[in-house]
């Protein structure tokens, strides 16, 4: 049956994806796990095969295909199965470079958006602060001018790419000398060149998505030419807030693609695992919980595919990304807890996918907006 939201042309996306994917990512992503990041040669695959400019206008140097197409992207991405390479990869693509293809200069895309495109420059998203999350205008990170530059002086943290990104889109506090306002007005959005005097990077340990190589950054006395500012002087609340909607969809999409590979690799251990009555997957009372878990998945995939819907008609539909990511990003979580139940011992091991899989899917309801901010703006929405 035809799908009302995928085209046959998504399909044989889908298929020449899927198989560039099994061929060229997964076979490394263990590895790139262990060193907290993707090679540079990998990089350039990605871009070489189409995937990092997907969403991109054309004038952009992107193939300006439709969300669904992007869709298909990252639900396969997520089906490999491990977090850090689908946050390494849809920061860049979808996250740190989706600023600077809506909003960037004509001399800033040429520069760094269309070598991003082609895996050639690795881009990282810079908002978190050690005292600023959730809450944006508690974001401290200043840009003062001075002549035609801006000063930048702050830290950031929990960025992810950190280690390998060429450059960072930073919100910034771009208050005029006096003092300094507090609150969402004043914030703007800044590229700032990993390589400039002033840029320096530590390493932070996470518990899951290692591949995504996090640190922190300080910015010290950091100058950076004007030019470099993404979009008007004080819009960047308003840029973040559009560009959290499209994160919150792409958070969800890779979840859902998390939760087929965390799905087949459970339906593997109960078929396969033996009790004296036969094969696990026989006992009705496991059998039971997987149909549980594989109908939230089924009614998951719908609320996704209909908000990328609502975002393909032109909506910015908030509350429904707030919906599909709260959904997805914990029911993963339910899904991977218990595939590490029901694999015993094997599942607890380390190295075994059940473990990576629990570890991973803890990420996904902190970043791009904890469960309790996406009940606090769902709840409003209801309630207004
Ligand atoms: C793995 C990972 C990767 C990340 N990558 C990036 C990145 O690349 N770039 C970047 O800038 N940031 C990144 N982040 C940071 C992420 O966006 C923040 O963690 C997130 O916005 C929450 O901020 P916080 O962690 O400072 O939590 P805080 O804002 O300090 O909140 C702490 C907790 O308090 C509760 N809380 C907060 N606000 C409310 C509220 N309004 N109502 C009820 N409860 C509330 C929630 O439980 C929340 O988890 C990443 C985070 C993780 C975990």
């Amino acid at each position: 049956m035809q799908s009302p939201y995928f085209t046959q042309h998504h399909e044989d996306f889908r298929k020449r994806v899927r198989d560039f994917l099994e061929a060229e990512i997964a076979p490394h992503a263990a590895e790139w796990e262990e060193e907290n990041g993707l090679p540079r040669s990998a990089w350039r695959l990605l871009g070489r095969e189409g995937c990092l400019g997907l969403f991109h206008p054309r004038r952009a140097g992107g193939a300006e295909e439709d969300i669904f197409t992007s869709l298909v992207f990252l639900e396969e991405l997520g089906r490999l199965g491990f977090g850090g390479v689908r946050a390494a990869v849809s920061v860049h693509a979808y996250m740190a470079t989706h600023y600077l293809a809506r909003s960037g200069g004509a001399e800033l895309q040429s520069e760094y958006l269309a070598p991003a495109v082609r895996g050639e420059r690795v881009a990282a998203l810079a908002i978190t602060e050690p005292n600023a999350g959730s809450d944006l205008s508690r974001l401290a990170t200043a840009a003062d001018q001075d002549g035609d530059h801006f000063v930048v002086n702050g830290e950031k943290t929990m960025v992810s790419n950190g280690m390998v990104a060429d450059f960072h889109v930073v919100a910034v506090r771009t208050a005029p000398s006096g003092p300094r306002p507090c609150g969402t007005t004043g914030l703007s959005l800044l590229l700032v060149d990993a390589r400039l005097p002033g840029v320096s990077t530590a390493p932070v340990q996470t518990l899951g998505w290692r591949a995504a190589g996090t640190t922190t950054v300080t910015y010290d006395r950091v100058r950076v030419p004007g030019n470099r500012l993404i979009g008007k002087i004080n819009s960047g609340f308003y840029q973040l807030m559009r560009g959290l909607q499209l994160e919150r969809l792409v958070a969800a999409t890779l979840a859902l693609g998390g939760m087929d590979a965390c799905m087949d690799d459970l339906r593997g251990f109960l078929t396969q695992r033996e009790v004296s009555s036969g094969p696990l997957a026989r006992m009705q009372v496991l059998a039971h919980r997987i149909a549980d878990l594989a109908t939230e998945l089924a009614a998951a995939r719908q609320l996704v595919h209909h908000t990328a819907w609502l975002f393909q008609e032109g909506e910015i539909p908030t509350t429904e990304c707030s919906m599909a990511k709260l959904y997805t990003t914990e029911l993963a979580c339910r899904l991977a807890e218990a595939s590490l139940q029901l694999q015993g011992a094997h599942g607890y091991l380390a190295s075994s996918a059940a473990s990576r899989f629990y570890r991973d899917a803890r990420a996904a309801t902190i970043a791009a907006g904890p469960s309790e901010v996406m009940r606090d703006l769902i709840g409003r929405a209801v309630l207004r």
